[in-house]
């Protein structure tokens, strides 16, 4: 175990040419993307370098190269990926991409978020043989960090729509300042009825007090979503 030198979290990785620790976020650094990432160990046992090369070609890397690094840190070209995962059967899950020569899917699992983890997502899903596994690895994780966050407010919602009479007076005065813009779509202005001389006044009054009790209901839901979905 060492220390990423850039921003000391505690590592297992290490640079073979800046010779430092280096962790899975800050591996994705540009000055690294053609350096053979490996363990301490490892590089204290063998200190030749090692060739960059692609792990299916064989070509040695060069910068002008597009390529990817998994997160077992071995570089492909990303040309060659692309052929060898347009090989596998189409049917295949998330986990029966590979990394070549390995059991390893390459496509990390949902809960690593590190930026090595969303960069090899973000250069896998140009291609469609698994676009769509990946969309639906990161909707899934959206909704399981979401579900807890949104299924309690949701069900409260619905009983204060069919329970009006259970609000009582001060539930429904605690909520008014909701901002207007919210919560008066479909209520004409005052201005414009007062200025219409057919309109009768109490009428208008009575009106306005039915659009203001329908109104409330409708600010308290949005107020109540709003402080209880964060
Ligand atoms: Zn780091
Ligand atoms: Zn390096």
């Amino acid at each position: 175990m060492g220390i990423c030198k850039k921003c000391r979290k505690i590592t297992d990785l290490y640079c073979w040419h800046c010779q430092t620790g280096i962790c899975y976020d800050c591996v994705i650094d540009p000055e690294h993307a053609l350096h053979y990432i490996g363990s301490y160990e490892e590089w204290v046992d063998n200190l030749e370098p090692r060739p960059v090369i692609c792990g299916l070609t064989n070509k040695e890397l060069t910068p002008e190269d597009e390529v990817i690094r998994f997160k077992n840190m071995q570089l492909f070209l990303l040309s060659a990926i692309d052929e060898y995962g347009k090989s596998k059967p189409p049917e295949s899950t998330l986990e029966g991409f590979t990394i070549p020569n390995t059991n390893e899917p390459m496509v990390p699992p949902p809960d690593d978020q590190s930026r090595l983890a969303k960069q090899i997502r973000e250069k896998l899903k140009r291609y469609p043989w698994i676009r769509h596994l990946i969309e639906k690895q990161i909707t899934q994780s959206d909704l399981e960090r979401g579900k807890n966050l949104f299924a309690e407010p949701l069900v409260k919602s619905e009983s204060i729509l069919s329970n009006k009479s259970d609000l009582t007076e001060s539930d429904q005065y605690s909520h008014r300042a909701v901002p207007r813009k919210v919560a008066t779509t479909k209520t004409p202005s005052t201005e414009q009825t007062l200025q219409d001389p057919t309109v009768d006044p109490h009428a208008l009054k009575s009106h306005h007090t039915h659009l203001r009790e329908d109104n409330m209901v409708i600010q308290i839901q949005i107020t109540k979503n709003i402080n209880e979905g964060q």
